[in-house]
């Protein structure tokens, strides 16, 4: 591990009733170059019940401070993640490989969302409702639903964890991370700084381990009243089976398969560039990621030739190397899915126009690709490649280009690039997804509604939705009250 400017932020125990506990034993390697990086405790359902047990009886105290204390903690959480971002933005690309530039970025976008729910904690309102009745009042409380927990994946090992848990925090609620176990040091790092920052203890918990185990706990335990997810879809749909069981909200953020479109009437330069930061960012391990360029047939030979350019730009390597854009895969299994998908595609036809393999660099590195001639009956029509693979197909008619983007049953992300208003109108209006870029790839913001439809996920992270999901409506009828109106009491 590279050194720290404050080796304290490197914890290698799990957070649990704000002290850090558990045997390091569980290995966290460098997918740049297979070093073991740091150990964490492989903890189970046994320290899974005490960190909700701990987050339960924390619940009442946080839940009980004023909007503006708990806005004041967020606000130095947030600052002190700031002040830290340089060793946080070094564990993350450590742990996940993403070029440290990357990793920096996502530390300020990580704590947008401090920054903005601390903000936002002081807007949950209420309301009162004009009465059905003289000598009654409807008021309606919006509370804390109460513990949240919180699973999050190796992608974003640190924004993905504070855009949950910071508007859950604001609006009252105590939280239980698990994260990836790929990636747990971001993790632990954020939640030493949450100490620091003041929260009580209890009220933010962090514990690593077995998934299966600690999941189990946490979609069963009585005492969980949200789990937020953001993974694959097939683990999210078998959380939500398991939260059945105590009726629990399940707020889900899961893949996508997201389209480009690029019609006639683009501006295919910055087409281009748009496909650039949607396809490539994070080697296209990111949920909103472009899978499939759909291009009118027009303009698809000018297009590829101009994707050329850049793609072949990019530069393969450790992320702590200069002027390095593309890190190395997750893990085998990544690059595994990323070569079974490519050699599907040329069995059905698909040609390779740059790229096709992996890297000499190290087993985790693989070239940026793309192929032309991609056709739905393609795996990597049907399933997220997540990685840097760029499948294009072409279209001839707006219908089609509209149907063939909202063929998956996935809706999260989708990208068009057009010029005519009328169009534009047209097609934002027809693509079943939650967000839409139109021309634009870059949709991602702690300003915006962030989340999917279809089997892309049931909720919305960042804006004042985002805080929404953590609280409930407590209709109260306050009646005896004096007959009517004051003048006529
Ligand atoms: P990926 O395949 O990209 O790793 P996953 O959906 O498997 O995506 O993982 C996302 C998060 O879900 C991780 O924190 C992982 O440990 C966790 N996870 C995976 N399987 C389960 C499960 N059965 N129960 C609870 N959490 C799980």
């Amino acid at each position: 591990m590279r050194v720290l400017a404050d080796p304290s932020l490197f914890r290698q125990q799990a957070f649990l009733d704000g002290r850090f506990v558990g045997e390091p034993s569980f290995e966290v390697v460098n997918p740049a170059d297979g070093t073991v990086i740091g150990r964490v405790p492989h903890l189970g359902a046994e320290a899974a019940t005490a960190a909700v047990d701990a987050a339960s009886a924390a619940f009442p105290g946080w839940a009980g401070k004023t909007a503006q204390e708990r806005s004041d903690v967020l606000r130095a959480w947030r600052d002190l993640i700031l002040e830290n971002r340089i060793d946080l933005a070094t564990i993350l690309t450590s742990e996940q490989g993403k070029p440290l530039l990357e990793a920096l970025g996502e530390i300020a976008y990580a704590a947008s969302y401090v920054e903005f729910y601390a903000e936002e904690a002081k807007r949950v309102a209420g309301e009162l409702l004009p009465s059905h009745r003289a000598d009654a009042r409807i008021m309606v409380l919006r509370q804390p639903i109460g513990v949240v927990a919180a699973i999050t994946p190796w992608n974003f090992p640190a924004a993905m964890i504070t855009r949950k848990i910071a508007p859950a925090l604001a609006a009252g609620c105590t939280v239980v991370v698990k994260p990836a176990p790929e990636t747990p040091l971001t993790a632990l790092a954020l939640a030493e700084l949450a100490r620091r920052a003041g929260f009580p203890a209890g009220a933010v918990n962090v514990i690593t381990g077995d998934p299966i185990e600690i999941g189990g706990v946490l979609t069963s335990h009585e005492k969980v009243r949200l789990v937020g997810f953001t993974g694959s879809t097939d683990v999210g749909k078998i959380l939500m089976r398991q939260s059945a069981g105590t009726v629990k909200k399940v707020a889900l953020e899961l893949g996508g398969n997201a389209p480009f479109i690029v019609f006639d009437d683009a501006d295919l330069d910055a087409a281009v560039e748009g496909a650039m930061v949607s396809k490539f960012r994070n080697m296209g391990q990111t949920c909103v990621c472009t899978n499939r360029f759909l291009v009118d047939t027009s303009v698809h030979d000018a297009f590829v030739e101009k994707l050329k350019a850049p793609v072949g730009e990019l530069r393969l390597g450790d992320g702590f190397s200069a002027g390095v854009t593309q890190g190395p895969l997750i893990t085998r299994r990544a690059v595994a899915k990323v070569e079974e998908h490519l050699a599907d595609a040329l069995a059905r036809g698909a040609q390779i126009v740059l790229g096709g393999r992996r890297s000499p660099l190290g087993e985790l590195f693989y070239e940026p690709t793309i192929v032309t001639g991609a056709t739905a009956l393609m795996r990597l029509a049907r399933e997220e490649t997540f990685g840097p693979l760029a499948a294009i197909y072409r279209f001839e008619t707006e219908d089609e280009a509209v149907e063939a983007a909202n063929g998956p049953e996935t809706g999260l992300a989708a990208y068009f690039y057009a010029r005519d208003y009328a169009r534009i109108i047209r097609v934002m209006e027809r693509l079943e997804f939650g967000m839409v870029g139109v021309n634009t790839g870059l949709i991602s913001t702690e300003l915006a509604p962030f989340g999917g439809i279809k089997q892309s996920g049931n909720s919305r992270e960042g804006s004042s939705h985002g805080i929404i999901e953590f609280t409930e409506l407590k209709y109260v009828c306050l009646g005896g009250l004096a007959n009517g109106w004051p003048a006529h009491g």
